[in-house]
């Protein structure tokens, strides 16, 4: 591999910012974007995440929610790295296409409001990170309004999602009173609101404000140098190795909306942000990027992004060597090789060309159907096939028939394949073989319900069951059907292993105490 190559695979850092709606994901993004240079003005992306969604037409959902659905990579240069940006969608666009987002992405920087802690969807993204053991970075945000105590927070951190924590900075005081952070790393404090030169104030070897200033009388500075003595004495240490090894989460404070903070956490958080990172195979070979041949997995599967074309886009994460255009793949599954020469790559929402792409990039291959989620392609003459990407618990639940009975051979052949590419989770009932389908967020059904009309010509009915508990079962030979009630409903999935669906907590602890010898299990 020439030298040039291996700097270009050495520079990828290639992360996604997870958090809960409304902590400031886009707000950071865009801050981070602005000083990246990929956009001109820091109100870009804000601008184009307008209203609610309140149509089901897909090219109508695209259009609305702008920037969450259609730039899912966005990429730029900060201090001699590439750095890769991985949106995963939140709110009413959450779906499992956010979760396997997850699985392309080397590190994740996790955004928490000050004032609410850690909240639902914030928990759910950070446990698929942790399962990975990827790095997890902490952003405390909103501190220019009143917010939780900083040291409530870590240990709500600790408490609620069990990892350990290393404060590199400390807020002085919050809201109206928010006078800066304590930088623990930098070594240095940084003045909220002040003008750019005298933005940064020195320590001395003892840890207090090395020159006079005012900061120095008030009340937040003696609590924030209390706090940070307890840090000091009953905190965590610092370890880079254990936060590479997603064991310890190093927490900034800071205010996007103010930009304050954000810039000194880019810059920490790039001196540690792992390079591009190996994988296994199927058959346990390690992946490394360094190595000479192409390779990479398709993650996400987006459909009809342009809607001139009703094309679908399948996203590679590139996992080692380079990708030119032109060049011949093989699908691993199918074994078939072909010459790709339409290949996008996604900034803001202007899709441009992409020539070439090296690991830790992410890439969009257009796709006439061919692709399904996990799908490993190669360039070398090598074949193999990456470790499968997870299946997650579905919470959402939907029957579903044909309208037109008449139809129903399109209706079967057209869930069988958005079933394949991923799109969505298919259920039957267990002697009656209705058709159910499963879904971590409601999005995944709209785009269902579209694509089947739009792609399959089927309307399909579709009947709300709402929210259940899916289960797995160790020990099935023990099941029995006379187990089975409105509150515990037992199904197939896909690969005929048996599921309850309970209606709620309360009726699988009921379950639970009754059949004790049943041995339920989630997935992810
Ligand atoms: P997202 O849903 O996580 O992408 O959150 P947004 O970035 O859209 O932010 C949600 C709301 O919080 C918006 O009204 C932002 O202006 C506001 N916001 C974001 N960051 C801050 C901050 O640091 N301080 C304050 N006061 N508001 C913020």
């Amino acid at each position: 591999m020439s030298s040039n190559l291996e700097q270009d695979i050495l520079s990828r850092r290639t992360f996604a910012i997870i958090s809960h709606p409304d902590a400031g994901k886009t707000t950071i993004t865009e801050k981070l974007l602005y000083f990246g240079g990929a956009i001109r003005d820091a109100g870009t992306v804000k601008a184009k995440k307008t209203g609610k969604f309140a149509t089901s037409d897909w090219m109508e959902i695209e259009k609305q929610r702008g920037i969450s659905v259609t730039s899912s990579v966005m990429q730029f240069d900060y201090d001699g790295r590439r750095v890769n940006i991985l949106d995963t969608p939140g709110h009413s666009d959450f779906s499992e296409d956010t979760y396997r987002t997850l699985m392309a992405v080397d590190s994740a920087v996790m955004v928490v409001d000050a004032a609410k802690g850690i909240e639902a969807q914030t928990l759910k993204l950070f446990k698929v990170c942790r399962m990975r053991g990827i790095p997890i970075f902490t952003f405390i945000n909103k501190l220019d309004r009143q917010g939780k105590e900083p040291l409530e927070l870590m240990e709500e951190l600790e408490e609620v999602l069990g990892i350990e924590s290393y404060a590199m900075n400390w807020p002085i005081g919050m809201g109206k009173e928010f006078l800066g952070i304590y930088d623990r790393y930098n070594k240095r404090i940084e003045q909220f609101r002040t003008e750019e030169d005298e933005r940064f104030l020195p320590i001395d070897e003892d840890g207090e404000l090395a020159v006079e200033h005012e900061m120095k009388k008030t009340s937040y500075y003696t609590q924030a140098m209390e706090d940070i003595m307890l840090l000091n004495e009953a905190g965590n240490d610092f370890s880079a190795e254990r936060v590479t090894r997603g064991e310890l989460t190093p927490v900034f404070f800071g205010s996007a909306l103010t930009n304050f903070g954000v810039q000194t956490f880019l810059e920490t958080y790039l001196n540690f942000a792992p390079t591009p990172q190996p994988r296994l195979t199927e058959d346990e070979q390690i992946i490394d990027p360094l190595d000479k041949d192409f390779s990479g997995f398709v993650f996400k599967i987006q459909a009809n992004m342009n809607p001139a074309h009703r094309d679908r886009i399948a996203f590679v994460r590139i996992v080692s060597g380079e990708f030119e255009r032109g060049m011949n793949m093989t699908l691993s599954r199918t074994n078939k090789s072909f010459k790709v020469t339409q290949s996008t790559q996604f900034l803001a929402d202007d899709r441009e060309t992409v020539d070439k792409a090296v690991a830790g990039d992410i890439i969009g291959l257009y796709d006439t159907g061919n692709y399904q989620i996990g799908d490993t392609v190669v360039g070398g003459k090598k074949t193999f096939q990456f470790e499968r990407l997870p299946q997650f618990t579905p919470e959402l639940f939907m029957k579903v028939t044909a309208k037109n009975v008449m139809k129903s051979k399109h209706f079967h052949k057209g869930i069988l394949q958005l079933v394949q590419e991923g799109a969505i989770q298919y259920y039957k009932t267990l002697h009656t073989e209705e058709v159910i389908l499963g879904a971590v967020g409601q999005l995944q059904f709209e785009v269902f319900e579209h694509r089947m009309k739009a792609e399959y010509n089927v309307d399909v009915r579709m009947e709300p069951m709402g929210s259940k508990i899916a289960r797995w079962i160790q020990n099935e030979a023990d099941v029995k059907e006379s187990m089975t009630g409105p509150r515990s409903m037992l199904v197939h999935d896909r690969y005929e292993n048996l599921v309850f669906l309970f209606e709620n907590e309360f009726a699988m602890r009921w379950f639970q105490d009754k059949n004790e010898n049943i041995d339920l299990y989630s997935l992810l």
